[in-house]
């Protein structure tokens, strides 16, 4: 797609899973979040209005590849097999995958996820890291939030998430922690169509402007725990 069809569209169609704070989150009736602010920012720059289409994590992708959205803001992990379907902006930021459990349970590390019970969000790769450990049992939930309640009720025994949900879903429960052990690094960038040059040049303008001007560092003040 090219910047004249997003404005001939007269809007900035974005795809997201607005279940992932504090990069995507429901406040009140309101979708906001860090990759929501970011991606007005790319809206503003086109000079369209910012459309939030909320919706399961493992349609974000197909959603992009399709046109039916112009961009994912997603928390979205650059990876070989999506770059296949889609392309990415430059990365924004990094994350990892963590394990949370409940306080006392003898997970301790990753050894200690095998032969467990694992809770994991559907199409992430925190999802496709947890199906590689032996012998563990990898439950997909739609909303992170919702492994983490069966966590709580006992009918998990971890979850293996991305770290900035998880230190909020920890934040919000009680009996609960982030195991320090780091299983993967990853980068998130916009996903974008393929074929569209323009856009991706126009994003990546949008990112390295942000962190020139001091608009990034606002966002990582006002957003991410460190
Ligand atoms: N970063 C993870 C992925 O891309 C999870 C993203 C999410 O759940 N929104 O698979």
């Amino acid at each position: 797609i090219t910047i004249d069809d997003i404005k001939e569209d007269g809007k900035l169609i974005m795809a997201t899973n607005a279940e992932f704070p504090p990069y995507e989150y429901h406040e009140g009736s309101e979708i906001t979040g860090f990759d929501v602010e970011m991606a007005q920012a790319i809206a503003d720059e086109i000079g369209v209005p910012l459309q939030i289409e909320d919706m399961a994590f493992d349609s974000v992708v197909a959603s992009v590849q399709s046109g039916k959205a112009h961009i994912a803001a997603a928390g979205l992990t650059v990876d070989e097999k999506r770059k296949k379907s889609i392309d990415f902006s430059d990365p924004y930021t990094t994350a990892t995958q963590v394990i949370i459990v409940k306080e006392g349970s003898e997970i301790t590390d990753v050894a200690g996820l095998v032969g467990k019970k694992i809770g994991t969000q559907i199409g992430t790769t925190g999802a496709t890291y947890a199906e590689d450990i032996e012998d563990a049992t990898v439950e997909r939930y739609n909303k992170g939030a919702d492994a983490v309640l069966d966590l709580i009720n006992g009918k998990v025994d971890a979850v293996v998430i991305d770290d900035q949900p998880a230190k909020k879903f920890v934040e919000k429960n009680e009996g609960i922690v982030v195991l320090d052990e780091a299983l993967t690094v990853e980068d998130y960038a916009i996903g974008i169509p393929k074929n569209s040059p323009e856009l991706v040049e126009l994003v990546n303008k949008v990112i390295s402007d942000m962190k020139a001007d001091g608009r990034y560092d606002a966002l990582i003040a006002k957003y991410i725990d460190n």
